[in-house]
């Protein structure tokens, strides 16, 4: 059923995934209160093989139209495209309302905003996992969660209806690499307030199978030991945003003396913002550009590049290709 035609119950909290449900990619949740509107996430969706010619897909906002002043907030929950590319397609459309995010996220959003010149600028707000924010009759507070990017958080909103947790992509991790454990404290802490969580919206990849996810310090050891023993170049192969990953990269490079080159636009702005922000820790002489690895002997030699799930146009695909 169309949802504006639909009979609403105005003085009831509505919870309406426009993106991101029981599919990957284009997550993006609306909260509505009365005339309070935040929105948490907006991302875009990569094609699927029977969508040529698709870059990717966005939400549909045709819902928000004649709303846009009740947006109280975009809430950002990570820096992943699939969270935040849709920004500066939708937000300037939605009243260009205020992000709140992490540091890292912001400077994500704002690298991919630089490819929209005519879009206005971007109204964001870096929020640490300690702050409170009210919007509209909804409070916003954060906890820190483990994903594959740093500064990943999740939200919980205090709606007039009771409180609601968004755990935005997460998983625990007790031994990350370049993050602190998931505050399981915290969470508890939040979750018990106030009469506990009436909602909770839960994502996280492979959730449904039994057992545990292994700690990226494991990645990290299996990595350690395949690197340890290569002969001459290493090319490794990941996504542009799985910055956890190639921070444990880098710590291999610099364990064994090898020199690391990203290659990938993509990944090599992550990269970059990352570095900048702190976010990612590199002695100054280990990262060194792609141009430069003839320079050096295969064996000292560690590639980091897009493509590792075969994409015809990234970077692994194309050095098969000679
Ligand atoms: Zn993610």
């Amino acid at each position: 059923m169309d949802l504006r035609e639909q009979e609403v119950d105005k003085s009831a909290l509505r919870i309406t995934p426009i993106g991101g449900l029981e599919e990957v990619g284009r997550n993006m949740t609306l909260f509505e209160y009365k005339d309070d509107i935040i929105i948490v996430d907006m991302g875009l969706q990569f094609p699927e093989d029977d969508m040529p010619g698709i870059d990717y897909i966005i939400p549909n906002i045709e819902y928000l139209k004649g709303k846009e002043q009740n947006i109280k907030g975009i809430i950002i929950t990570h820096g992943h495209l699939d969270h935040v590319g849709a920004i500066s397609h939708l937000a300037p459309k939605l009243g260009n309302p205020t992000i709140y995010t992490a540091a890292l996220s912001r400077g994500i959003i704002l690298k991919r905003h630089e490819d929209f010149p005519n879009a206005p600028t971007l109204d964001i707000q870096v929020v640490k996992k300690s702050d409170k924010l009210t919007l509209g009759v909804f409070e916003v507070e954060f906890f820190h969660v483990n994903h594959n990017i740093p500064d990943s958080m999740g939200v919980v909103i205090h709606t007039p209806e009771g409180t609601v947790m968004h755990t935005g992509d997460f998983k625990f991790d007790h031994s990350p690499i370049g993050d602190e454990p998931a505050d399981l404290s915290r969470i508890v802490q939040l979750a018990s307030r106030d009469g506990g969580v009436i909602a909770l919206l839960s994502d996280s990849t492979n959730a449904e199978v039994p057992g545990y996810t292994i700690s990226e310090r494991q990645v990290q050891e299996g990595l350690d030991d395949v690197i340890k023993n290569a002969q001459g170049r290493v090319i490794a192969g990941t996504f542009g945003s799985l910055l956890s990953r190639i921070q444990e990269l880098i710590n291999i490079a610099e364990k064994y003396g090898r020199k690391l080159a990203v290659d990938g636009y993509s990944m090599r702005t992550n990269v970059e913002i990352a570095k900048e922000l702190g976010y990612i820790k590199a002695k100054r002489d280990t990262l060194i550009p792609i141009k430069d690895v003839n320079k050096y002997p295969a064996e000292k030699i560690l590639i980091v590049c897009t493509g590792a799930q075969g994409e015809g146009e990234a970077v692994l695909m194309r050095i098969a290709h000679k």
